[in-house]
């Protein structure tokens, strides 16, 4: 039997007969030291992936040539945390998966992605965790209104022209009371928010945009997108939003938000935009173009209005669209072209908006975007496609996917896994009710999921609750929220007492 450190040079020069390794030495230059003594490793290879597109080539055919492992520059490898293995892991980005694969997690990030057996040399004191399903990056949702996802759907009995119409209607300003008085009691918000929060969580949601501005009460769980203060990992603040539309920015307001994209101060600017069919929905998305904002940094939220030609000139610009399907549906009876945006080359992501006219999370909104997309625009995406909408690309639109978005060793290890996969993973993706979400990790911590796969590891969480999900049980965990303890049943009864029925539930069992 060779001596340890006999054994892992050993692993090293096998692994570098293989590509993307590059095998300077077997020592960390820190000279960082594991408690049995032995060195860490140092991996050093810049491996990234092609540029996502909307149309990427099926990769649910894996070619023979997936074998390598994807270590990436300068991680210092101490070997323990966690070791997921599944029939399938997605890194996204056009990149083949790994069938069967596995991705070791430490600390918060990922270290190692790669087939079966590729990671496990370095990962010798991590625990191992048999997943048997699809392993993919957790979802980003890259429209929301988090505040909101308390609320059931609003049945408002009428098709509408656009937003202005319905948000100036008698039956919104009834149905949305509940919001409007309880949303400056602090409790109360707090819980709304949470709700929400916890929502996007136990779906697959591990970065979310659309949180309203930061509270202590809710500066937990799931990243947000455009909120900072270290909280999600990134630290500067350069996303904007603008809900209220394009109405609200005069001349010198874009000049000025205009400087500080070509200056690199704000990547990303996310406004709803054209949201309706009418005239004055479609005005909205002029106006953009006149005032000099129809621009890289520039993501439209629904963009109904646009006609083919107007995505060859969102394309020209690389501008994105998020795409937001059943609200677009419930409220306008249509929704935006995205086979025409599509065959532009627009970038193009997949949103859920909210409860009150949206699918419920993302997870079902992806499974409603792709039935909808496949009857009106068949062939147009792939299931890789579809899964990198809710991924990767949506990561992209909002200029955080150096962190999130992708499985790559150096990102945040926010990670989902679902059940089944065998055949094509990507389709185990769309096709994943509630209960076959086996486990969601949140910056490492297995935070969601199975009690097998969550419980018992040093990176859970410590306050965990049993959850039934859809006829099956699973368990969430978090941290103690920065203003004090809360649990599911504890946000509840909070909006309980402002709105007897309840929220609406935290799973669509149904959809
Ligand atoms: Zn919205």
């Amino acid at each position: 039997m060779p001596a340890p450190a006999e054994l892992r040079r050993g692993i090293l020069i096998a692994a570098c007969s293989v590509s993307f390794w590059a095998c300077g030495g077997d020592s960390a230059p820190d000279g960082g030291e594991l408690p049995d003594g032995e060195p860490r490793a140092r991996l050093d290879a810049g491996v990234t992936g092609p540029d996502s597109t909307v149309n990427m080539p099926d990769s649910s055919v894996v070619p023979a040539d997936a074998s390598e492992p994807r270590p990436d520059a300068g991680i210092i490898v101490n070997g323990d945390g966690l070791l997921l293995r599944g029939r399938a892991v997605l890194p996204m980005n056009g990149q083949a998966p790994y069938m069967p694969g596995e991705v070791h997690v430490e600390g918060d990030k990922i270290v190692c992605v790669g087939p079966i057996d590729a990671c496990a040399p370095l990962a010798r004191a991590a625990t191992v965790l048999d997943t048997d399903g699809v392993i993919l990056p957790g979802l980003v949702d890259a429209h929301n209104h988090v505040a909101y996802n308390w609320l059931s759907e609003w049945e408002s009995g009428q098709l509408w022209q656009d937003a202005t119409q319905w948000r100036g209607s008698a039956g919104y300003s009834t149905f949305v009371t509940p919001y409007r008085d309880n949303s400056s009691v602090a409790p109360s918000f707090c819980a709304m928010v949470q709700w929400g929060k916890v929502r996007a969580l136990v779906n697959g949601v591990t970065t979310i945009f659309g949180t309203p501005q930061p509270r202590v009460c809710y500066r937990w769980l799931v990243r947000n997108a455009e909120l900072t203060s270290g909280y999600n990992g990134w630290t500067s603040d350069k996303m904007r939003s603008n809900t209220l539309g394009i109405g609200t920015v005069n001349d010198m307001e874009a000049q000025d938000l205009i400087a500080d994209m070509v200056a690199g101060d704000v990547t990303a600017y996310m406004i709803h935009l054209a949201e309706g069919l009418s005239a004055r929905a479609y005005a909205e998305y002029t106006e953009l173009v006149r005032l000099g904002l129809l621009r890289p940094e520039t993501v439209i939220i629904h963009g109904t209005a646009l006609t083919p030609p107007d995505f060859d000139d969102v394309a020209v610009a690389g501008a994105k669209i998020v795409w937001s399907p059943s609200s677009n549906m419930v409220l306008y009876g249509d929704t935006t072209n995205v086979g025409a945006a599509a065959a532009a080359g627009v970038s193009i992501s997949i949103a859920p908006d909210w409860t009150p006219s949206g699918r419920d999370d993302s997870l079902t909104e992806l499974r409603y975007a792709k039935a909808l997309a496949d009857e009106r625009w068949p062939g147009t995406f792939t299931n890789a496609d579809y899964v990198g909408m809710v991924t990767s690309i949506a990561a992209e639109q909002m200029a955080v996917d150096a962190y999130v978005g992708t499985l790559d060793p150096g990102k945040y290890a926010d990670i989902l896994v679902v059940s089944g996969g065998a055949a094509d993973p990507y389709q185990a993706v769309i096709d994943a009710r509630p209960s076959d979400i086996r486990l969601v990790l949140l910056g490492g911590m297995p935070s969601f999921g199975d009690a097998a796969l969550v419980e018992g590891h040093a990176s859970t969480p410590p306050m965990c609750f049993s959850m039934p999900v859809c006829g099956t049980d699973r368990v969430v965990c978090w941290q103690d929220t920065p203003s004090g303890p809360v649990s599911p049943d504890s946000v509840a009864e909070v909006i309980r007492g402002f709105y007897p029925s309840g929220p609406e539930p935290l799973f669509d069992c149904e959809n």
